[in-house]
């Protein structure tokens, strides 16, 4: 064929499982290799035969470290994958921490089913912690912004997205096509993070955008983060706060510091109770200490010798056995625990023990996926499933947006506009009514031409 082509492994008409294959004559490059998660038929698509061989593909680019992005590459690398895994340096710093966690909650689900794993069962795991140091030393750290040759012929830039620590948007240039990733695009309004450098000036074929928010307009400003403490810290109970143990804990420590700081919420102690956010905070810090191009050069001037992570009483639960402290804790004090979502980790065992009391608070401050159990607390359940417990939801929930690291529709549609009408748009990463809302945006405001592909189609670059 004389054009490249683009097939869609995941994130088609679903957020999770990105996996966009690009094919010219015999080169295979993957972009992103992420894990499916959510409602069981999203995720049960993980355990499905990849659709190619994986010793077929010969390079792969990653945008970022989230698990919908990196988290089925251990499972390609132990299939046959032997290619290079292009990507930041800090993306591989923080890959390792979530690829390991990913690979010890499955050994851990398995055992709490009570699978008992014979050697010769544990191929039933999509990956353990062995495939995953495998994966690792496949990984090469790029520059951003410096345009390099990952295949005879194939050039490929990362630029910052401002969407985490280390996170990208990819130009691929392919058998005289440009193609743009957006992977996942931040919105310039990251406390800490530059958002994301305009989209390169020249002329790109095929635009692959995100569209999380695609049928939204973020609305909550920062300062509704400081009313909710306040009113929950009036209730005289403590507060909760589900978040990703990356970035978005990262968020809420510096942002609790500035308001602690600035007196506009009475100082209580703060205890991170998730692994996985102690390993990542490592990075961040280290990031701000050396100034790296992510970080805002204002911010890494301020904090040269304090922490921006630490607002004066932080407490970092690191054992299960310091975990279950925290439920026998009289003093208020606010808790942030993975996952964001609630769908598992040890938030769940805090909601278990907070929610039945109405002088508690729990503070969402992410996306909720659909089927998980942020999303029924954000629509007001009045009981949840924890643990095979009914446990009744007495505690205040309150929801504050601001914190998002996914651009808006608005956002995206203006990052986007700077790009000379692409010939093909396709929207990747978003439930399906995001995904039709941003075709609408784009089609209406930009009079371009966009596609919401289909799982595994494969279309033509045109
Ligand atoms: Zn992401
Ligand atoms: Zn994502």
């Amino acid at each position: 064929m004389s054009n490249p082509t683009i097939q869609f492994l995941g994130a088609a008409e679903t957020v999770t499982g990105s996996r966009f294959l690009v094919t010219y004559n015999n080169q295979k490059i993957l972009v992103d290799c992420g894990m499916f998660q959510g409602e069981p038929e999203i995720a049960s698509h993980n355990d499905e035969k990849f659709p190619i061989d994986e010793s077929s593909i010969n390079a792969l680019l990653l945008t970022h470290a989230h698990l919908d992005h990196c988290g089925y590459i251990p499972a390609l690398v132990k299939n046959g994958f032997t290619g290079t895994i292009f990507t930041t340096h800090y993306t591989e710093l923080i890959a390792e921490v979530v690829l390991r966690d990913s690979a010890h909650l499955q050994m851990q689900r398995a055992e709490f089913e009570d699978v008992k794993l014979k050697a010769d069962e544990r191929g039933s795991l999509l990956y353990n912690e062995v495939d995953v140091e495998k994966a690792l030393k496949q990984f090469k750290a790029v520059e951003i912004r410096e345009r390099i040759e990952v295949l005879p012929d194939v050039f490929v830039t990362f630029y910052p997205s401002g969407h985490i620590l280390g996170a990208t948007f990819i130009l691929l240039e392919i058998g005289g096509k440009s193609l743009l990733f957006t992977g996942d695009m931040g919105r310039g309004s990251h406390p800490f993070l530059y958002g994301p450098d305009l989209p390169p000036s020249q002329k790109i074929d095929a635009v692959i955008t995100e569209s999380t928010y695609g049928d939204r307009e973020h609305q909550t400003p920062i300062s509704d983060f400081a009313d909710e403490l306040n009113k929950a810290i009036a209730r005289g109970g403590s507060i909760l706060i589900p978040a990703f143990a990356v970035d978005r804990t990262e968020e809420i420590l510096f942002e609790l510091r500035r308001l602690f700081d600035a007196r506009a919420v009475k100082s209580i102690p703060v205890y991170i109770d998730s692994p996985m956010a102690e390993k990542v905070l490592v990075f961040y810090k280290e990031a701000i200490e050396q100034g790296t191009p992510d970080i805002k050069s204002d911010v890494a001037e301020a904090f040269t010798s304090s922490d921006p992570f630490d607002p004066g009483k932080l407490r970092i639960m690191t054992t299960v056995d310091e975990s279950k402290l925290l439920n026998d804790i009289s003093e208020q004090s606010i808790v942030i625990s993975a996952s964001g979502m609630a769908t598992g980790g040890r938030v769940t065992y805090h909601l278990e023990s907070m929610l039945p009391d109405p002088s508690n608070t729990v503070i969402l401050v992410g996306f909720q996926a659909k089927g998980s159990r942020g999303l029924a607390l954000q629509q007001g359940a009045e009981k949840l499933r924890i643990h095979n417990n009914w446990v009744p939801v007495k505690a205040a929930v309150a929801n504050v947006e601001s914190f998002s690291v996914h651009a808006d529709r608005k956002e995206i549609v203006s990052w986007l506009s700077h790009i000379a009408n692409p010939t093909q748009t396709f929207i990747v990463h978003g439930e399906r009514e995001s995904q039709e809302a941003l075709k609408t945006a784009l089609e209406g405001e930009l009079g371009w031409k966009a596609t919401i592909p289909e799982l595994e189609k494969t279309y033509e670059v045109r």
